[in-house]
């Protein structure tokens, strides 16, 4: 024990003083007025004794102003600056100080603390300096600092917005949060509430959730629409955790904005909404195109069972009557072959209209006046009739499908010819018209007419109104039409007066040229015209 106590204090035995002051942790070493050390603890001296400082009697009786003025390189100006300060209570004979300074030695961080204050004892001045290892505070307050900075920057470089929510008050928010609430600064974010940046009708549902969190509930992300410092709105996705914010509890609101999803998911709802329109479209005129087939086929069967039974029955006929009555025989050989022809253009119609059920008919400018005319030059029954076939000149261009229109003024125009009483020379004139950019083509004959009530039924399967002896057909060419300009999206009609003549009109959508544009205007039919 080296502490030096000249007199036992009232009530306080000197031995149990000394014995405290050698307990403590510091290395204490009381100097008097000069500066000289006249008392050390037992600290000190072990201090000394371990880094062998060379004192003599662990530094009493050096004076300790000396040996700060006197220190030469590292830590000379912390020696200097405690010099200064001991002088000072020396001057003023009252008052502390305290110096944190560093003392690494090769193999240790180490961090001290000194502390002076003035001790008056009888009558004399003292200076009691106290060195205090503060190196575990040192090294625990970096550490801290240090997660502290890690912490910060990843909050700061984090995709996330990250806002920390205390007391009612925003108290942090990084850079990613600012920018997405559009705000200058910090300044335009501290201390307000995050609800503030909410749309009315999602702040209930947040202020529920901090709550929640703050009672020690863990709710999932939630989803709310931001409002921001400008006023526009944003959706974002948000989570809160409890956390503690410089001592206290305190809400980490992470967020992100999450429009590029809410746009996909829009996107995607479309899209099936789109899918399963095209789907219902799709299976309507499925549905429609399998009735059709159904009433087709039956109607067919049905009509093929006349010629058959003629074949039947004259056949049975020749059998029995043929050797007695030969020429007879021969006509009946002749209806033979009458109903076999029959049949065979039955069938030929129904593959054609069945191929106009099934077939796709995409759409395309075609040249009205040029199909027409190629239709005249390359059918024989057609050419017939030459200069009384006529077809208006500069026919525009449609929109519709080469086949589909074949289909549709071949048919036309061979009844145009064929239902003419048999004294009258067929006139048939093909003319157009526009109408509300419908480019309407006549077809008029001089034919035997069509009475009102049928104008319509005509357009079906099988609907003939006349004996095939007197006009032969099947009834099924103008269903061909019917269908065939529907599926081009055309209409079609007819006008007529009983023993005249008839008028039958087809309708499609007009379409320019290929190349030639108009001016400053797109084409009437949109997406639907491809020229
Ligand atoms: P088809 O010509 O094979 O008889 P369509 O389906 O072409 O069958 O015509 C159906 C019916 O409509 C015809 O049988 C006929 O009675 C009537 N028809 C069609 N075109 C004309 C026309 N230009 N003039 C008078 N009647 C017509």
């Amino acid at each position: 024990m080296k502490a030096v106590i000249q007199d036992e204090s009232p009530g306080y035995p000197a031995d149990l003083l000394k014995e405290t002051i050698d307990a403590l942790p510091d290395h204490i070493a009381v100097l008097n007025s000069e500066g000289r050390i006249v008392a050390v603890n037992k600290r000190w001296s072990k201090f000394a004794q371990k880094e062998n400082l060379g004192y003599e009697h662990y530094g009493v009786g050096q004076n300790y102003l000396e040996v700060c003025d006197k220190a030469q390189g590292f830590g000379s100006e912390i020696a200097r600056l405690v010099g200064r300060k001991i002088r000072e209570l020396i001057f003023t004979q009252r008052g502390t100080f305290r110096v944190e300074y560093d003392c690494h030695s090769p193999r240790e961080e180490r961090w001290f603390q000194l502390c002076g204050s003035v001790c008056h004892y009888n009558n004399a001045l003292f200076i009691v300096l106290a060195h205090q290892n503060i190196t575990p505070l040192m090294i625990a307050e970096r550490r801290l600092r240090e997660s502290e900075e890690r912490y910060r920057a990843l909050l700061e470089l984090s995709p996330f917005g990250v806002i920390v929510h205390q007391e009612e008050r925003i108290a942090y928010a990084n850079g990613t949060a600012m920018r997405l609430a559009r705000v200058e600064g910090e300044a335009d974010f501290m201390n307000r509430e995050i609800y503030d940046f909410l749309v009315p009708t999602d702040k209930e549902q947040v202020q529920d959730k901090v709550q929640r969190v703050l009672l020690g509930d863990r709710p999932g992300p939630s989803e709310a629409i931001l409002l921001r410092a400008d006023g526009s709105e944003v959706p974002i996705e948000f989570q809160a955790v409890l956390i503690q914010w410089r001592g206290r509890p305190a809400i980490q609101v992470i967020l992100q904005d999450i429009t590029e999803r809410k746009r996909q998911q829009s996107d995607m709802l479309w899209h099936k909404a789109k899918l399963e329109e095209t789907i219902e479209e799709r299976t309507a005129k499925l549905r429609e195109t399998v009735e059709e087939l159904e009433h087709f086929s039956y109607a067919l069967i049905h009509d093929l069972r006349a010629p058959l039974r003629a074949i039947t029955s004259y056949s049975d006929f020749i059998a029995l009557e043929s050797s007695t009555d030969p020429a007879r025989a021969h006509e009946y050989l002749l209806k033979i072959q009458q109903s076999a022809l029959r049949m065979d253009h039955l069938i030929t119609d129904a593959l054609n209209y069945s191929k106009i059920l099934r077939h796709e008919f995409p759409t395309q400018a075609v040249p009205l006046g040029t199909l027409i005319q190629g239709l005249l030059e390359s059918y024989p029954e057609f050419q017939r009739h030459g200069e009384n076939i006529k077809v208006a000149k500069d026919f525009p261009w449609v929109l519709g499908n080469e086949s589909a229109l074949t289909e549709c003024f071949s048919n036309l125009l061979r009844n145009a010819i064929k239902f003419v009483p048999p004294e009258r020379e067929p006139k048939v004139v093909v003319r157009w018209e526009n109408r509300n950019d419908m480019i309407r083509v006549w077809v008029e004959d001089n034919g035997i007419g069509i009475p009102r009530e049928s104008r319509e039924s005509i357009f079906s399967m099988f609907q003939r109104l006349n004996k095939p002896e007197d006009y032969p057909g099947t009834g099924i060419g103008l269903a061909i039409v019917k269908k065939a300009v529907e599926r081009i999206g055309g209409r079609v009609g007819v006008e007529s007066e009983v023993g005249k003549g008839s008028r039958f009109w087809v309708e499609f959508p007009a379409c320019r040229p290929p190349g030639r544009k108009r001016p400053n205007s797109a084409c009437v039919h949109g997406k639907r015209c491809i020229a």
